[in-house]
């Protein structure tokens, strides 16, 4: 076991002036993914390059599982690190390496030197035959295969020297904190979370809102979004949860509006009252789990009514998606069993058996005019009374 991980980043938007303050959010998300675990953990950047090293007393697959969760991390090495010394000794390092990580295993590898220290005696190209001539000898289970390697054996030499064989994928994207924030509209659903994930991953902070009507929603629905959030901020940090009571205003427009069109009239207000909290919150933009047609109100009609309501940008990150490809995302991240607990959704309890598919903005205006006034207190008191958690 190595105490040292090499953590490898894109390189796309992180060129020129703008790297450094990648490269900051970076170790800040990293340090932030480790600080709960045991050990002690410092984070370095050297050279164009990020290292973690560990203490002694570290779990080497939970630093794994939490460094999978830090966006902007293309990939990262264990690496086996040693001081710089002559090429005997530095050959010498590298069969140590081997033994300890490849054993007798039969496999094919191709030998990557990179040279940065240009002082060091030897190109790469001397290098890689020298070292490989080595190990053939001393392995009789390698053989070299330079176009489809079982392992690129790579050795690096900057400072320090680091050995590396194995590049365990990260989840890709940039690290939170680069882009601005969104509010993201989470249901107990299994889209929302994962609208908010994909959101998340291109750098941007969230904080979200939930819409509750209890008691014809339970303690537990709600409990559930909570987990739901807690399981998102593995990946984006500390989330302020917003739960709005939505009841009296869903009661109204169940009384006073016609049933086919309570679903476009409720999201209208919802996003409303999204985009207020967003404002508050300096949030650039509202992210919901929509994707075109998975039902009547998210039909490009329906999406266009209830977007008419919004002056923030609202990021549907899911819009092209399939049921099968969310519910792989979900899986992957690890809210899909949190989300399909059976508990009751506000949005489902006074919905009609009909719902309009293609409303028409005039019509849905006409009926909502004829409400506002009245519902306008009752948004306003929804939004004052509205809960506030932090959750991490
Ligand atoms: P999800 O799986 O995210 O619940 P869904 O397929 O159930 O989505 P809808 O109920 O039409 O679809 O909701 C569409 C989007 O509206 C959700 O993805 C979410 O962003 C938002 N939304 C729906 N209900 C709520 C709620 N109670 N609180 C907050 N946001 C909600
Ligand atoms: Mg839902």
């Amino acid at each position: 076991m190595f105490h040292t991980f090499l953590i490898k980043y894109g390189e796309i938007g992180v060129k020129g002036k703008n790297r450094h303050l990648f490269e900051d959010a970076l170790i800040r998300q990293i340090r932030f993914a480790l600080k709960d675990l045991d050990g002690a953990f410092a984070i370095r950047k050297e050279q164009g390059r990020i290292f973690v090293d560990a203490s002694e007393d570290f779990d080497e697959d939970e630093v794994i599982a939490k460094l999978k969760t830090v966006f902007g991390i293309v990939g990262f090495c264990p690496v086996m690190q040693t001081e710089k010394k002559d090429i005997p000794a530095l050959i010498e390092d590298v069969v140590r390496y081997v033994r300890q990580v490849h054993g007798d295993a039969q496999k094919t590898f191709k030998m990557n030197v990179r040279r940065a220290d240009k002082d060091f005696p030897s190109t790469s190209m001397e290098l890689n035959c020298e070292i490989a001539d080595v190990l053939l000898d001393t392995f009789p289970n390698l053989s070299v295969d330079v176009h489809e390697p079982d392992i690129m054996l790579t050795v690096e030499i900057r400072n320090e020297v680091s050995v590396y064989s194995e590049i365990i994928p990260g989840p890709g994207g940039m690290p939170v904190g680069t882009a601005g924030k969104a509010m993201l509209l989470l249901s107990g659903g299994i889209d929302s979370p994962v609208a908010g994930y994909m959101v998340a991953k291109r750098g941007v902070m969230i904080d979200a809102v939930y819409f509750h009507a209890p008691p014809y929603t339970s303690e537990r629905a709600k409990n559930k979004v909570i987990d739901l959030a807690r399981i998102l901020s593995t990946y984006t940090g500390p989330i302020r949860l917003h739960i709005v009571n939505f009841t009296e205003v869903q009661l109204y427009l169940h009384e006073h509006c016609p049933d086919d069109e309570l679903t476009i009239l409720m999201r209208r207000y919802m996003m409303r009252i999204a985009e207020h909290f967003a404002k508050e919150s300096e949030a650039l933009g509202l992210v919901t789990g929509e994707s075109i047609g998975q039902v009547a109100s998210q039909t490009m009609q329906s999406m266009l009514v209830t977007n008419e309501v919004c002056t923030l940008p609202v990021y549907r990150p899911l819009v092209g998606f399939d049921k099968n490809e969310i519910i792989s995302v979900a899986e992957k991240i690890g809210t899909y069993e949190t989300s399909i607990q059976p508990f009751e959704d506000c949005c489902t309890i006074f919905v009609a058996k009909h719902p309009v598919t293609k409303p028409r903005l005039d019509v849905i205006r006409r009926s909502e005019d004829k409400v506002a006034e009245a519902i306008a207190p009752l948004v306003e008191q929804a939004v004052k009374e509205t809960e506030i958690l932090v959750v991490r």
